[in-house]
């Protein structure tokens, strides 16, 4: 029988950085999970930066993994389990994200774009603001603008499609 596990096992674009930028972890979740994997700003409420270091075609601490993770359900899985979404146009929405992503990431390396952050995701929000920058002040080529155009397609299709957004 496929579930949920048959659509996120492939899929994963809310451990590797692309829909998500960081774990925001609970205090009490921090002395198990501080030795798991490399956290930031551990005085309090501790995060963690994506790419999760513990996604490796799924979740490597999935019995210890933190309560954000453990809480997310993205629009998509929603979809599926309330069967208003097959397995098949699950997977087909997955497979476009990752093809836009592709072509965005091959795009802004071929102009030079050079940027900072780890995750797709905050690499986006890099990237819109640079964009938007460039077009506000009339010095946007016209590549410039595909991708700008590009980056809003994502973003509404994640927004659609998962209920999260890139920027
Ligand atoms: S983004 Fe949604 S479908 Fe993909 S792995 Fe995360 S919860 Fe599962
Ligand atoms: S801890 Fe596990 S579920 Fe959470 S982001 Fe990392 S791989 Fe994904």
């Amino acid at each position: 029988m496929i579930d949920s596990s048959n659509i996120c096992l492939p899929c994963g674009l809310c451990c590797d950085g692309t829909l998500i930028g960081y774990v925001q972890l609970d205090r009490e979740e921090l002395h198990v999970l501080k030795d798991l994997m490399e956290i930031e700003g551990t005085h309090e409420n501790g995060f963690f930066l994506q790419p999760c270091s513990n996604y490796c075609d799924g979740c490597t601490i999935y019995s210890d993994r933190p309560k954000q993770c453990d809480n997310f359900n993205c629009g998509l899985l929603k979809s599926f389990e309330q069967k208003e979404l097959n397995y098949d146009s699950a997977t087909e929405v997955i497979k476009l994200v990752k093809q836009k992503k592709a072509g965005i990431e091959k795009k802004f390396t071929a102009l030079g774009f050079e940027l900072k952050s780890k995750s797709f995701h905050f690499k986006m929000v890099e990237l819109n603001k640079l964009l938007q920058k460039k077009k506000s002040v009339a010095s946007a080529t016209q590549n410039d603008l595909e991708l700008l155009s590009d980056l809003e397609q994502l973003d509404s299709l994640v927004s659609h499609k998962f209920g999260v957004s890139l920027y």
